[in-house]
């Protein structure tokens, strides 16, 4: 019998044995629980990150964890071959609270953005052989998908080159074609390039990753006005706004305009991997039988803890506590910043929140969030001038108020590490 306990994994494991393309923090968390997460010391995180939007009801949410284990104890698994309960269940609940008629079902943002961008192209395919006979195939050119700066749609090759950074797909190519970029919130520039060779028109109604920047209504309109009058699908990416984030389901449904696909991933498995592409009988169509799929997509355990997180998103009371606690926490950094100064704007929509660093700090966010990880908080950033905020959005007040104290300290200390670095730089300049 071996009698030496197995050796223990540690932080420094991972850079032994991982693909270096995470930089993770520092600790590693082992337990979680509504808005607090432990790590292997047994200290304790108070969690305004919720694991990049994806948390929506916190850690081991009761429910969630017996509808989990439930399936788990029934089925785990069947392959599209067969289809499942929980599966059906789920997609009807989405139908009945969007705009939605049908739903397809995989198990990420990327793979949700995936599923939009080829289910568009293969609309305008279908519709121009129905009109013309595939002879005429040759003349086929509405290919082009518009895209914006800075958006993020995912890492597979087609989602990173519809997302707006170009660092995410330097070495990659050669890349999809067709994808063009315009600038976001500009109605001009979409009213430009918009036309009849355009399939798709995909945007994040708030962008996350690329700094919690809002979209405009006007622009958002107006892109359905020019999606209808070029045949092109609007695609909402809500990888991110969705699942309750803003306070409604989906963050559509602030803004009057209702979009002909929809993705949702994220914050819709509470954790679980699930995405999930949402659209019309008409758009739905160009997906016939054998036209796309995924081993695990709409798999039973997924579904069934999808349903259970969406039972409590749409319960009375989660999505109005939303705005509640947005207050609470844009009091708690007005009031810090009147201490000190760090933030230059506090922006983004519901429990989606983006703190824009003042100048004097600007690139300065990852040293932010290591501050945050010494004094007991989990934050994020959206590129390095913005600290982002995506908490459960069931977080208790007590959290919220325990969170800010520790997010005080932080921030103590890093202006100090900040003034400290540039004021031996001056002296060494
Ligand atoms: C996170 C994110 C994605 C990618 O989701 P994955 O599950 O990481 O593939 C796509 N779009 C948006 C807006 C996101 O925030």
């Amino acid at each position: 019998m071996n009698i030496t306990a197995p050796p223990a994994v540690t932080r420094a494991t991972f850079d032994e044995v991982m693909v270096p393309n995470y930089a993770p923090g520092g600790f590693i968390p082992v337990r979680g629980h509504g808005a607090r997460v432990w790590d292997q010391a047994g200290k304790e995180y108070v969690d305004f990150a919720g694991g990049i939007a994806v948390s929506a009801v916190g850690h081991t949410h009761p429910e969630v964890v017996a509808a989990l284990t439930a399936q788990a104890n029934k089925l785990w698994h069947v392959a599209n071959v067969l289809t499942n309960e929980p599966a059906i269940r789920l997609a009807k609940k989405l139908v009945d609270a969007t705009f939605a008629d049908r739903v397809f079902f995989c198990n990420s943002g990327a793979e949700a953005n995936e599923a939009a961008l080829k289910l568009a192209r293969k609309v305008a395919y279908d519709a121009f052989v129905a009109a013309h006979g595939k002879d005429k195939l040759g003349d086929f050119d509405k290919t082009e998908i518009i895209a914006f700066d800075n958006s993020f749609h995912g890492r597979t090759l087609f989602t990173v080159t519809a997302g707006g950074q170009a660092k995410y797909t330097e070495g990659f190519g050669p890349l999809p074609a067709d994808i063009r970029h315009l600038p976001y919130n500009d109605i001009a520039a979409a009213e430009q390039a918009v036309s009849a060779r355009t399939c798709a028109v995909i945007v994040e109604p708030i962008q996350g990753e690329g700094g919690v920047t809002p979209g405009e209504p006007a622009f958002l309109k107006r892109l359905r006005e020019l999606c209808d009058q070029h045949q092109a699908l609007l695609i909402f990416d809500e990888v991110q706004s969705g699942a309750g984030r803003t306070g409604k389901l989906y963050a559509y449904m602030n803004l009057g305009v209702t979009p002909d696909v929809l993705t949702s991933a994220k914050g819709l498995g509470g954790g679980f991997p699930i995405g999930a592409m949402l659209t019309t009988n008409a758009a739905a169509k160009a997906f016939g039988v054998g036209a796309h799929g995924s081993t695990y997509g709409g798999n039973p355990l997924a579904c069934a803890v999808a349903e259970a997180v969406l039972d409590i998103l749409l319960r009375d009371g989660t999505m109005a506590g939303v705005a509640t606690r947005r207050k609470l926490f844009v009091q708690g950094f007005e009031s810090l910043n009147q201490r000190f100064g760090v933030f230059s704007a506090i922006r983004g929509d519901g429990l989606l929140i983006g703190c824009q660093l003042a100048p004097e700090f600007a690139g300065k966010g990852k040293e932010l969030v290591k501050c945050a990880e010494e004094a007991g908080l989990m934050v994020l950033i959206a590129g390095p001038d913005v600290m982002r905020f995506a908490p459960s959005l069931l977080i208790a007040e007590p959290d919220i108020a325990e969170g800010m104290a520790r997010f005080a300290l932080a921030i103590e200390k890093f202006i100090d590490q900040v003034r400290t670095s540039a004021a031996a730089a001056a002296k060494a300049a």
